[in-house]
């Protein structure tokens, strides 16, 4: 007879060779972001893995369960890592996880959150207090808006505008101290909240696979995203890569600095001749690309 699953005893197997901690024994690893933001990586999953190996071994050791003998040709870790990433094969990728804690501006957590496959808890301002802490570029650092990029700007602002902008976050953070004054005479958090700008202060856990986490940053490292959401996924690219770094020079290899071409583009190059369409975003992407490639 079978013995009940409740009864049979669970077998705690050891590791074919030691184990060492990723994260080499610290809480966190961190990077300060901006004048009071930081990110900090405080776990990894696997946050242990066999000496001299890195998490690239979980997403390894997955891979050749669903290849099996097949994996067999390309059996070195970092070959089969590149072919994964070359070919799209993402779930081995969600087999690692990173658990960040990050403090960054509110309109730059509006731009982060849209990516829904992370799990986040957030500071909540209904229960605190909001800290006084608020977003204020340098005055070099105040954008003009792009002329060809209505989202962006690049170039700075002249001098006199910077510091009259700069002026404006000041007055929109002196409401800060009437913010507090209306929550000690009894007005409800959720709601004087609503007076603060968005330059203040929010934090939260956030805490994504690989596969997603490289999805993030494939949009906000690159030049399109905001200045100041790309300083976050840099250094969150940072904290990552010594954790996997296989699969981040394949990421950085085949994806991030690798060059997309559509149907058009290639008939085009092949043909020696013009784009076949007459939208002009369309035609500047392509003559981008084509002096990428030296063209
Ligand atoms: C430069 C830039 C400018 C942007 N401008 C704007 C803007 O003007 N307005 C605006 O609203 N947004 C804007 N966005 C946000 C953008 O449209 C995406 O919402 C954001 O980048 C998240 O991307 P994602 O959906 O791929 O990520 P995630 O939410 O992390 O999703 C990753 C992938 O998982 C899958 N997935 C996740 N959830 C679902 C679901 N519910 N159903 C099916 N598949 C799912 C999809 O394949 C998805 O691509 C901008 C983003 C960038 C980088």
């Amino acid at each position: 007879m079978t013995q009940a699953v409740s009864e049979t005893p669970i077998q705690r197997i050891a590791p074919e060779s030691p184990l060492h901690d990723l994260m080499e024994g610290q809480a966190r690893w961190q990077i300060p972001v901006h004048d009071h933001g930081f990110i900090a990586l405080v776990d990894v999953m696997p946050r242990l893995a066999p000496e001299g190996q890195t998490a690239d071994a979980a997403i390894v050791q997955a891979a050749r369960v669903s290849y099996g003998a097949g994996t067999k040709a390309v059996s070195e870790d970092r070959t089969l890592v590149r072919y994964l990433l070359r070919h799209r094969h993402t779930t081995p990728l969600e087999m690692v996880e990173f658990k960040f804690h990050v403090s960054m501006p509110m309109f730059v957590a509006r731009q982060w959150i849209r990516h829904r496959t992370a799990n986040v808890n957030e500071y909540s301002a209904r229960y605190s207090i909001v800290p006084d802490r608020f977003y204020r570029p340098t005055a070099e650092n105040v954008r003009k808006q792009s002329t060809v990029n209505r989202q962006g700007g690049d170039e700075p602002i002249d001098g006199a505008t910077a510091e009259q902008f700069l002026q404006l976050l000041d007055k929109a953070e002196a409401n800060y101290r009437e913010y507090l004054d209306l929550t000690e005479r009894g007005v409800a958090r959720e709601l004087a909240r609503a007076a603060l700008p968005v330059s203040v202060y929010t934090e939260w856990y956030w805490k994504c696979d690989l596969h997603n986490t490289l999805r993030f940053l494939s949009l906000r490292m690159e030049s399109h995203a905001q200045q100041e959401i790309q300083d976050y996924a840099r250094a969150m690219y940072r904290l990552i890569q010594p954790l996997a770094p296989h699969t981040c020079e394949a990421f950085m290899d085949y994806e991030f600095d690798a060059l997309r071409l559509t149907r058009l583009e290639i008939e085009a190059i092949r043909a020696g001749k013009p784009l076949n369409t007459q939208n002009k975003r369309e035609i500047a992407e392509f003559e981008a690309k084509k002096s990428r490639l030296g063209l």
